[in-house]
């Protein structure tokens, strides 16, 4: 029963549950992050054949996670279930530094911004020294698992001190010779001085490509900074290296979602189509609702039509989400 693998309905059903129960014994040894959706709850990431999943852990989750009892090339292997039924066989992957293969840091888990969606603001949590990254990507390389560096950030005092905070650390992170990506609020010029420093993708999100919601849930931004910005950055480092995280969810329609893809894919950029995650400590603050798996399955398909039509392939990421894909049902899922 090897071959019991997560196909993509399989994929956009986990995802759009978005959680898991799973003893926490069987979970590979890891380090907390709150980069990404999810801040501050611990997940566990599921591979199976070549898709990889990442599920939040919930006592009272519809699915489950228990030993198979079979193993593969020495490792064990774990079922997934859904309300008792057996889905898919895969195993457990480690995640030292948020999610598998990278150290992908947070540098700053605090954010001066108020998107409705996001906890950071209401977590007010740490900020790391350059000796913390150093010591976080230390630790990956070590353990021999370090095929990239992601840098993302929320901002602790303005954007342009989170473009230093990056750029001071780049001159120290190029000795480990893997591919660096970095997401962060972008300013003017910024691509450029990454891509002097040695920083080879960058994601600068635009959230929500609906103006009417992004001036809802993100008020204190701007979309067309944002856009610009991404211009620039795919002048700079180029097609296929730049991303930007659209959150879907947020009550935009499927076909503002097509003209949102459309217009990135066009300006070379590759979206990642983010499903919301409604937190608790954000409940009533704005509509999130997470996309159904018939959804996740539709908008995949229409972006990776879009992307072919613009020569774009997010498989070729090195670094952050389009690398890992644990949280996204992504073209190269189907
Ligand atoms: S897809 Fe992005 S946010 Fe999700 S686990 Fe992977 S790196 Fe983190």
């Amino acid at each position: 029963m090897h071959d019991r693998l997560m196909t993509p309905e399989i994929k956009a059903l986990l995802i759009s549950i978005g959680s898991v129960s799973i003893d926490p014994s069987l979970v590979p040894r890891a380090r907390g992050s709150t980069a990404g959706p999810g801040a501050g709850i611990s997940s566990v990431f599921f591979r199976s054949g070549e898709r990889r999943v990442r599920l939040s852990i919930r006592e009272d989750s519809p699915l489950s996670i228990e030993k198979s009892g079979d193993e593969s090339g020495g490792e064990s292997m774990v079922s997934l279930f859904f309300e008792g039924k057996e889905l898919a066989r895969g195993r457990l992957e480690p995640a030292l530094a948020h999610c598998p293969e990278q150290a992908f840091i947070t540098l700053c888990e605090r954010c001066i911004f108020d998107c409705k969606y996001c906890p950071v603001p209401k977590l007010q949590g740490h900020v790391k020294s350059e000796e913390d990254v150093l010591k976080i990507v230390d630790e990956v390389f070590k353990a021999g698992q370090l095929k990239a560096i992601s840098l993302t950030s929320g901002v602790e005092e303005t954007v342009e001190g989170e473009v230093d905070r990056v750029l001071g650390l780049l001159p120290a992170l190029k000795k480990y010779g893997v591919p660096i990506g970095v997401s962060v609020y972008p300013t003017e010029g910024c691509s450029r001085k990454f891509y002097e420093a040695g920083a080879s993708e960058v994601k600068y999100n635009v959230e929500t490509m609906d103006s009417e919601i992004f001036q809802k849930v993100c008020g204190g931004l701007f979309l067309d900074e944002i856009l610009e910005r991404l211009k620039e950055a795919v002048d700079i480092f180029g097609k296929n290296r730049v991303f930007s995280n659209f959150i879907i969810g947020l009550g935009e329609t499927d076909d503002a979602v097509r003209e949102g893809i459309e217009t990135l894919a066009k300006m070379g950029v590759i979206p990642v189509l983010r499903p919301v995650s409604p937190h608790p400590l954000r409940a009533g603050d704005c509509f999130a609702e997470r996309p159904s798996p018939e959804r996740l399955l539709k908008l995949a398909k229409m972006e990776a039509e879009i992307l072919k039509k613009y020569g774009l392939k997010p498989e070729l990421a090195e670094t952050m989400c389009p690398r890992c894909t644990g949280c996204d049902l992504v073209p190269s899922d189907l």
